[in-house]
């Protein structure tokens, strides 16, 4: 058994084991919608000037194989526990209007989950301001939470990224964010829930006791 520790430092990965172990140890915070963040880089993106229809604004068109998700519901599950807006985005690939959504401008620290099914995204330690209007990162947690899907629609190509867990929608990554990745997550607020750092913490800490309990079960 590993020390409390050293499984705390590997917050990332045991947040998706903990998702296939059981529904016990999703993130079960409740709904936190608040805003701020820090402006680290204010050049606005290219799409910015387009507003709703810019590349960040149009729905997306891939088909996601839902086949191998660990997290699954029936549509009529999902519309239950998604606000309608959460599903246009998350469950139909919709997308929601620039400025207008909860997290564009949050400049708290913390970590944004999946609204979906509570796997840990994004780092607000990523986050910058894209001038787009929506939350913008320019790194994943742990790229084995996120899967990517090339879109050709609306004669562009783009990059779809949906959550590896769910299969939930979450925006696209295009190739001209800032230093040091040169990415940018264009992600829906929609599709995500923001957690304080101090309590995401203790989460961390609480999933990983109990991962650890029940492996040494085993
Ligand atoms: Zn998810």
């Amino acid at each position: 058994m590993l020390p409390l520790s050293k499984l705390a430092s590997r917050a990332g990965r045991l947040a998706l084991l903990a998702v296939a172990l059981s529904p016990l140890f999703l993130f079960a915070a409740s709904p936190v919608m608040n805003s701020k963040d820090s402006p680290k880089n204010p050049a606005p993106a290219a799409c910015a000037t387009d507003g709703p229809l810019s590349a960040c604004g149009l729905p997306s068109k891939v088909v996601i194989d839902m086949s191998h998700r660990k997290v699954h519901h029936t549509d009529a599950e999902w519309r239950a526990i998604l606000t309608p807006q959460q599903y246009s985005v998350m469950r139909e690939q919709g997308t929601e209007p620039p400025f207008r959504n909860a997290y564009w401008d949050n400049h708290q620290d913390g970590v944004y989950v999946c609204a979906g099914c509570g796997t840990p995204l994004f780092d607000s330690r990523q986050k910058f301001d894209s001038g787009t209007g929506w939350p913008s990162f320019w790194q994943v947690i742990d790229p084995a939470f996120i899967e990517e899907q090339t879109d050709h629609s609306y004669g562009m190509t783009r990059v779809e990224v949906h959550c590896a867990v769910c299969g939930a929608h979450l925006g696209h990554v295009f190739d001209d964010g800032p230093d040091p990745t040169g990415l940018r997550y264009c992600i829906n607020s929609a599709s995500l829930k923001f957690i304080p750092r101090a309590e995401y913490d203790a989460w961390v800490k609480k999933t990983a006791a109990a991962a650890a309990a029940v492996a040494a079960k085993h």
